[in-house]
C-alpha cells in the first residue's frame, strides 16, 4: 500500500484548483494498492485557495513555534497542521510505509520548500506532512526519487529513480 499526493495523479487538488500529473507516477499507480492523499485539503483549505507558504523552519511548525502564511499574509498553520496529522492517521490505518509525495510543497516537499517570501524561491527543508511522516518512520519519496519495494526486480528496476535533490520542479 503507497500513500501519494493526489495531484500527481491528476487530481485538481492544487492551490489554483489544477493537477500536477505526472504520468509515469500514473503508470506506477495502475493495478497497484493506492491512496490518494491531499493534505492540505483534509486540512480543510478550499480549493483553489490562496497559495502559502512555509514561514521559518518546518521543525518549527511540527513543534509548534513556526507559521505557515498564506500569500495574504493570513495563518493557515492550523489547517496545515491539522492535513499533517490526517494523512499521518490515513497511513497508520491502512500500515502504509512509504509516500510519493510532491516536492516544494508547504505540506507534501521532502528536499525542498519555497522560502517564505512568495518569489520563487526554495530552501533546504520539509513540508509539514513529510516531515511528520518522517517523524514516524514512514520513507517519503518525490515524484523524481521514487522507488517503491514489493515489486518484482524489473518492476523495482523500473521504478526506481535516482535522487536528484535539487532538481528545482
Ligand atoms: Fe498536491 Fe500536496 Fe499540494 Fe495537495 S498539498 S495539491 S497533494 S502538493
Amino acid at each position: 500500500m503507497i500513500l501519494i499526493s493526489a495531484c500527481l495523479l491528476g487530481v485538481n487538488c492544487k492551490y489554483n484548483g489544477k493537477n500536477n500529473l505526472k504520468y509515469d507516477i500514473l503508470e506506477l499507480a495502475k493495478g497497484k494498492n493506492i491512496i490518494p492523499v491531499c493534505p492540505e485539503q483534509l486540512g480543510g483549505l478550499p480549493t483553489p485557495r490562496i497559495p502559502c507558504e512555509i514561514i521559518h523552519s518546518t521543525g518549527e511548525v511540527i513543534d509548534g513555534c513556526g507559521k505557515v502564511l498564506n500569500k495574504r499574509g493570513e495563518d493557515k498553520t492550523e489547517e496545515f497542521l491539522k492535513g499533517a496529522y490526517e494523512t499521518l492517521h490515513i497511513a497508520k490505518l491502512y500500515n502504509v510505509k512509504e509516500v510519493i509525495l510532491k516536492e516544494n510543497s508547504p505540506s507534501c516537499g521532502s528536499n525542498f520548500v519555497y522560502d517564505g517570501t512568495f518569489s520563487g524561491k526554495k530552501k533546504r527543508g520539509d513540508g509539514v506532512t513529510s516531515a511528520l511522516l518522517k517523524k514516524h518512520g514512514i520513507i517519503v519519496h518525490n515524484e523524481d526519487n521514487y522507488h517503491i519495494k514489493g515489486g518484482t526486480k524489473d518492476e523495482e528496476k523500473n521504478n526506481s529513480r535516482n535522487l536528484h535533490a535539487n532538481n528545482g520542479d
